[in-house]
């Protein structure tokens, strides 16, 4: 494990566990990354490949991602190394939760606390939590696990709070252009959790949906695709590809699509020098994370088209996870994405515009200060 590839600096990392269990054969690594603002809060990843590094950039993500949610959390990840039989093996995938569940128990949850990430979901959030014995040790949790009978229950990210955050910061943008939601166009690539619910909540306030993908293809309408035939299209197809009536492109070609709002909700890097040039849209809300790198999100900030950082505009799960960790009901999950996720777009599209700098700077700006001064606050103490 590339190890010594971290880069510390001031903000971190704070501590970086490896574990191992040697009935099981479980290996896995948590970094916790900065704990200033609170608990370290991060997904737990299952992959045969992952790495210190790997978990260690995650890590420092979730530090800027809760500071900019403005959440009494800090940022960490972690990850369990696990061969492809294992995670297709639901009894040993479960060992291996738990194993790494008890192996982390001296800072979970104190300094730690889980949700789910790549190949981890609500059950296995089950899993982690029965092996440590506190309701809090991660946040993810089934609908039907509470903390005590009727109250203070799980709230799964399957709730699409992420795209409902999307969706908000969608309409703050558009109004900083002054440009009403009603009528927008709008591409949306990915029809997963974040994608789907995000082009729900646009459809539903007016913006019309031309164009979405999935990783067979994408269908394309310029009078509109209707939400609802779309869905029920998915379920019984697999494919957004086959809703009629509408044209079949390559997933890519979505990018290059004539629209007034784009909004990457699948992989990383989808805006790239492939197609970059040809983007037309007026406004980028990053779904995803890094859907482009800093260099395209540039070459577009040049050219005048607002971009939307990951870390502003899908904040909303880790939102989520702090209204189920503070045993909030679902509606004042999403009543708090809403506020939260409005108001850090607003903030950081009012800075970039007053220091004319692309908006990512100006969220970067604006983390930095909240975790440095907690960092001051605690030094104090
Ligand atoms: P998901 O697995 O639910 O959905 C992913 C979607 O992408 C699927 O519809 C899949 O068909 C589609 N896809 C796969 N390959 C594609 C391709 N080549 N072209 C177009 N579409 C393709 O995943 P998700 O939870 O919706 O996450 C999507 C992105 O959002 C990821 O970058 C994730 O890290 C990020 N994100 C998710 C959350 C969350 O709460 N789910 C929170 C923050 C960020």
């Amino acid at each position: 494990m590339a190890e010594d590839s971290i880069q510390y600096d001031e903000f971190g990392p704070e501590k970086v566990i490896q574990v191992s269990d040697r009935k099981t054969g479980m290996r896995g690594i948590l970094v916790i990354d900065n704990t200033a603002k609170g608990p370290g809060k991060g997904g737990i990843r299952m992959t045969p490949t992952v790495t210190v590094d790997e978990v260690f950039r995650l890590a420092r993500v979730m530090t800027w991602k809760t500071a900019m949610a403005d959440l009494p959390f800090g940022g960490a990840k972690s990850g369990i190394i696990s061969p492809a039989e294992v995670i297709k093996d639901k009894a040993r995938k479960k060992e291996f939760i738990q194993a790494f569940s008890k192996a982390i128990k001296f800072v979970c949850p104190k300094l730690y606390i889980g949700a789910p990430d790549v190949n981890t979901g609500e059950e296995e959030m089950r899993w982690f939590v029965e092996a440590n014995g506190s309701w809090k040790a991660a946040t993810g949790k089934p609908a039907d696990m509470c903390a005590s009978p009727g109250k203070k229950c799980g709230i799964p990210h399957e709730y699409g709070s992420t795209g409902f955050g999307v969706y908000h910061s969608t309409i703050v943008a558009a109004e900083k252009l002054k440009l009403p939601l009603k009528g927008l166009t709008f591409a949306v690539e990915g029809f997963g959790n974040v994608g789907s619910f995000a082009a729900k909540y646009l459809t539903e306030a007016g913006a019309k949906l031309v164009a979405v993908s999935d990783s067979r293809g994408c269908i394309y309408n310029k009078d509109g695709i209707d939400f609802k035939s779309l869905e029920e299209v998915k379920k019984e197809t697999g494919s957004v590809t086959n809703y009629k009536p509408g044209s079949v492109f390559s997933g890519p070609n979505l990018f290059e699509i004539e629209v007034d709002i784009l909004i990457p909700a699948a992989l990383p890097d989808s805006i790239n020098k492939s197609n970059v040039e040809n983007v037309k849209a007026k406004i980028i809300v990053e779904g995803a994370n890094i859907p482009m790198t800093v260099e395209m999100e540039d070459i577009l900030h040049r050219r005048g088209v607002l971009v939307v950082p990951d870390f502003v505009a899908n904040a909303g799960g880790v939102i989520s996870s702090y209204a189920e960790y503070r045993g909030k009901s679902p509606e004042e999950m999403f009543k708090l994405v809403e506020k939260k996720v409005r108001k850090n777009t607003k903030q950081t599209l009012i800075l970039a515009k007053k220091k004319g700098i692309k908006p990512r700077d100006a969220a970067m700006q604006i983390v930095m200060e909240r975790v440095r001064k907690a960092m001051a606050k605690r030094n104090s103490i």
